[in-house]
């Protein structure tokens, strides 16, 4: 891309470059570079969607049946697709398989279950002490990320796009105080991918529950704590009623991307408009999920926090996340060393985190501290 020098963007004609750039990064960014068909000849294609969530869950799962509403209104009804919730079709877990084999031809979940397979996937869901939903979508779509994950899904025959994001997450339910990193000891929580292995090198133990029966195990103490989403899921699960404490912040998931996958083979076979409705329903989509969450979880938070709550809520102290976060860096240097293509995905989005921490520090954190007494 070009860089605009100050004098460019004080002509006419740089202006309306600029404006004409940033239309086609908002709809993909490489259409001209897209050799199909630009004329659609009225072909209607069918398309199956497989999600790793349960059918209609709240907000993700709402989110994929709104996805292939929104492409089947966009096309007039050239493009239907039929979403299959988790298990309806294949397990959740293999939506990333279903979609790259052709079995299915779209998918809806989040990249940090496919770790198994790709551990520097995970990097484009969640890290821990990484970057918020905003700055998320500033690497995607601004800094270079989007061209990096399709670069890593492509042997898979995938192509990746943003789909959502949770915002911050809560700390979780516990039925210990944590006081300091010792308090970790011993704890059994349920805390999947690198937030788990955070808890595990800070004596903890971490239990693979699934999410039907994380009520029970924490009620019955076969954990100790469980974190799942934020106050929206959380008041769903019921956790208020058998937890002591609600602790924040979510310090394992400060912005969870959530992703669309398409089969690149039937992405390819569509013409461009349909090609373009895919990506700009995705678009829609990420921009529809977060907006979901932050409205519920804040409603639900006041819901969660009336004067009958069991709970107390608790702020993780700062040296508790000073701890963790030291901690992090330790997991996260053990597998950027032993995978490369972790290292390579990891230091881009490292570079681009400090970058735009540093312009989050001098805006939003003074903005904060500002107004929030
Ligand atoms: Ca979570």
């Amino acid at each position: 891309m070009k860089t605009y020098t100050r004098k460019d963007f004080l002509t006419k004609g740089a202006l309306a470059a600029a404006g004409t750039g940033f239309l086609a990064s908002c709809v993909g960014g490489e259409s001209e570079a897209n050799a199909s068909p630009a004329i659609h000849t009225g072909k209607t294609y069918k398309w199956k969607m497989v999600t790793t969530w349960p059918p209609g869950f709240p907000a993700v799962g709402e989110g994929a049946n709104l996805l292939a509403q929104w492409i089947e209104e966009m096309s007039g009804g050239r493009l239907k697709i039929k979403v299959y919730g988790a298990g309806e079709l294949v397990p959740a877990f293999q939506v990333f398989d279903a979609v790259g084999s052709g079995a299915a031809d779209i998918g809806s979940g989040a990249s940090y279950y496919w770790a198994g397979k790709i551990a520097a996937a995970q990097f484009f869901a969640s890290v821990p002490f990484g970057m918020n939903a905003q700055q998320v979508n500033a690497w995607i779509y601004s800094g270079g990320g989007q061209e990096l994950w399709e670069e890593i899904y492509e042997p898979f025959g995938l192509i990746p796009m943003l789909g959502g994001n949770t915002g911050v997450q809560m700390g979780g339910w516990f039925n210990r105080e944590i006081n300091s990193l010792d308090d970790f000891k011993g704890l059994k929580m349920r805390i999947p991918g690198l937030g788990g292995k955070v808890l595990e090198k800070v004596g903890g133990t971490t239990v693979a529950i699934p999410g039907g029966e994380i009520y029970t195990s924490l009620e019955t103490g076969v954990i100790d704590a469980t974190e799942w989403i934020g106050p929206y899921h959380d008041f769903k699960m019921g956790f208020s009623d058998i937890a002591k404490y609600y602790y924040t912040p979510g310090w394992h998931e400060p912005g969870t991307a959530l992703e669309v996958i398409v089969s690149k083979k039937k992405y390819d076979e569509l013409p461009a408009d349909l090609q373009a409705i895919v990506r700009t329903a995705a678009f829609r989509l990420n921009l529809w999920t977060l907006s979901e969450f932050e409205a519920k979880n804040a409603s639900f938070l006041q819901q969660l926090l009336t004067d009958d709550k069991k709970f107390e809520l608790r702020h993780f102290s700062p040296e508790v996340l000073t701890g963790l976060r030291a901690t992090t860096q330790e997991v996260l240097n053990e597998l950027t060393a032993s995978d490369p293509l972790s290292k390579r995905v990891y230091d881009a989005y490292a570079t681009f985190q400090q970058s735009i921490g540093g312009w989050a520090k001098i805006t939003e954190k003074v903005y904060y501290e500002g107004i929030m007494k």
